[in-house]
C-alpha cells in the first residue's frame, strides 16, 4: 500500500480524553474514531490489526477442534425470560423493541441462543462432545466506558461454546479451550498468567481469567512469582490426548483475581508473592447444566434417560487485544507491534521523493516486497525524512527499510528493527533476502 493513497488520518497532538497509553497511540495512529461512547469506528490501520488478532484466535479455536459459526447480535428477549436473565443482567443489556412490540435486545453474550439451537438440533449423547464459537459484535451499556477499545460498549469478543454428556467430559472441553489460549496469547506476544476467577453473571463453579499484567490494569491481581519469571509454553499439542496433567502444570501455582484473592495463601508465599494490576483477556466457564436445565436442553443419555447438558463457555475479547497488545508493546515513540498481528511487516521509506533515482529504487523494491508476499506500507510522501520517522516509528511496523539517495551511491540501505531500535546499513540485496525470508 502506497502511503500517499492510505486512509491514515494519525493525530499531531495527544487527544485529552485519552487517559492510557494504548488508547492515546490508537487514537494518534489512525487506528479508531470514537463514534459514541464506547464505540468505536475501525479505520484502515487499526482494522488490519483487529482482523490478524482474529485471524489467530480463530485458526488455534480450529486447531482445537472447535467449530464456527455466526449468531445474530439481536436476539430476543424471550430465551432470556427462559434463562431468569432478563432480568437478572440489569442497565447493562441494551434493550430494543421491534415495530410489532416485540422485546429484542443486542446481545451481551451467547449462552441462551446456543442452548436454544442446541436443544432443537440434538438429541442423543451420541452427538456429543461439540465445540462451536463464533466472533461477533456484542453489546454491553458499561457504566463507565473507558481506556478506548478495552472497555467498550460495543465489542467483538469470541465466544465459544461446549456441549458434554457429563462433567468429566466437560472437563476436557474445558482443557482444550485452556491450551488453546494460552496459545493464542503467546502467538500474539503476550504474557498471559491463567488465575482462579469468580464465575459473575454467567454462573458456575470453574472459572479461569486470562490476564495481561500491566500497570493501567483495571483490576488488582495476585500471583506467584514464578509466572513472571517463567513462560507458559503449550507446543506439540495433542487435543485428543489427555490434557488434565498439562493444565494443573499451569495452574498448580497460586494466581488469583481480586474477588478470589487468598489472605492465608497469599502470607505462606511471603517474597514469591507478586501483586500487580491486570488487564482481562479471556475468561473461560465450567458451569455445567445452569442453562440447559433452565431451558430444557436434554439428550438421551446412554441409559435412554434424559440427561442435562454440561456446558461451558469461554471468551476472549478480540478487540480489547488490540489495546492490550499496545499495552504490552510500545515506547515513547509509539505503538511496537509484534509480527504477528502488525498491519504490515515492513514500512517502506523514500528519503527523497523529487529524485528519480530513489523514486525507482523504492518502486523496485516495492514490487519485489509484494510479489514476494510481503506486506508493505510505501512512503512516498513529499515529506520530511524526519516526518516520515516519527510517523512510521508511530504505527509501529516490525520493520522499516530507508531508502535515501546517499546509501544508494553504494547500493546500500538502512533496516531498522522496530523492537530494538537497530538500524544496520547493508546492501539492498541483503535488506530484501532478510526481509522476505
Ligand atoms: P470485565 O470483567 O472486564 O468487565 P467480563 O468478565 O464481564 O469482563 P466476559 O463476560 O468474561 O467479560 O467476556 C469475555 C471477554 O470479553 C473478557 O475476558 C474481555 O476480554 C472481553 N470484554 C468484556 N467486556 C468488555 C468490554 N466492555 N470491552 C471490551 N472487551 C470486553
Ligand atoms: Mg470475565
Amino acid at each position: 500500500m502506497r502511503l500517499s493513497a492510505y486512509f491514515l488520518p494519525t493525530l499531531k497532538e495527544t487527544p485529552a480524553e485519552a487517559q492510557i497509553v494504548s488508547h492515546r497511540l490508537m487514537l494518534r495512529a489512525g487506528m479508531v474514531r470514537q463514534s459514541s461512547a464506547g464505540i468505536y469506528s475501525w479505520l484502515p490501520l487499526g482494522f488490519r490489526v483487529l482482523k490478524n488478532i482474529e485471524r489467530i484466535v480463530r485458526e488455534e479455536q480450529d486447531a482445537a477442534g472447535c467449530q464456527e459459526i455466526l449468531m445474530p447480535t439481536i436476539q430476543p428477549a424471550d430465551l432470556w425470560r427462559e434463562s431468569g436473565r432478563y432480568d437478572d443482567y440489569g442497565p447493562e443489556m441494551l434493550r430494543i423493541t421491534d415495530r410489532h412490540e416485540r422485546d429484542m435486545l443486542y446481545g451481551p453474550t451467547n449462552e441462551e441462543q446456543i442452548t436454544d439451537i442446541f436443544r432443537h438440533s440434538v438429541k442423543s449423547y451420541r452427538e456429543l462432545p461439540k465445540l462451536l464459537y463464533h466472533i461477533q459484535w456484542k453489546f454491553r451499556d458499561e457504566v463507565r466506558p473507558r481506556f478506548g477499545v478495552m472497555r467498550g460498549r460495543e465489542f467483538l469478543m469470541k465466544d465459544s461454546y461446549s456441549f458434554d454428556v457429563d462433567k468429566p467430559s466437560a472437563m476436557r472441553a474445558y482443557n482444550k479451550m485452556f491450551i488453546a489460549y494460552l496459545r493464542t496469547f503467546k502467538r500474539m506476544g503476550l504474557k498471559v498468567i491463567p488465575m482462579r476467577a469468580e464465575s459473575g453473571p454467567i454462573g458456575g463453579d470453574t472459572s479461569h481469567e486470562f490476564l495481561i499484567l500491566a500497570d493501567t490494569g483495571e483490576s488488582e491481581v495476585a500471583c506467584h512469582r514464578d509466572f513472571i519469571d517463567a513462560d507458559l509454553v503449550a507446543s506439540d499439542i495433542d487435543y485428543e490426548g489427555d490434557l488434565q496433567h498439562l493444565v494443573d502444570g499451569f495452574t498448580d501455582k497460586y494466581a488469583a483475581t481480586d474477588d478470589e484473592r487468598d489472605p492465608s495463601k497469599e502470607k505462606e508465599l511471603g517474597d514469591a508473592l507478586v501483586i500487580a494490576r491486570g488487564i482481562e483477556v479471556g475468561h473461560i466457564f465450567y458451569f455445567g447444566t445452569k442453562y440447559s436445565k433452565s431451558m430444557g436442553a436434554v439428550v438421551a443419555g446412554p441409559d435412554g434417560e434424559d440427561t442435562a447438558l454440561e456446558m461451558g463457555s469461554y471468551g476472549i475479547g478480540v478487540s480489547r487485544l488490540v489495546g492490550a497488545v499496545i499495552e504490552a508493546s510500545h515506547d515513547d515513540a509509539g505503538i511496537i507491534w509484534p509480527e504477528s498481528v502488525a498491519p504490515f511487516k515492513v514500512g517502506l521509506l523514500n528519503l527523497k521523493t523529487d529524485d528519480n533515482g530513489c523514486v525507482a529504487a523504492c518502486d523496485g523494491i516495492y514490487a519485489k516486497l509484494r510479489s514476494a508476499g510481503v506486506e508493505v506500507l510505501y512512503d512516498d510522501r513529499p515529506e520530511r525524512a524526519g516526518v516520515k520517522f516519527a510517523d512510521m516509528d508511530l504505527i509501529g511496523l516490525p520493520w522499516q527499510l530507508v531508502v535515501g539517495p546517499r546509501g544508494l551511491k553504494s547500493g546500500t540501505v538502512e533496516v531498522k528493527e522496530r523492537k530494538t531500535g537497530e538500524r544496520p546499513e547493508m546492501p539492498l540485496e541483503t535488506a530484501l533476502a532478510q526481509l522476505t525470508a
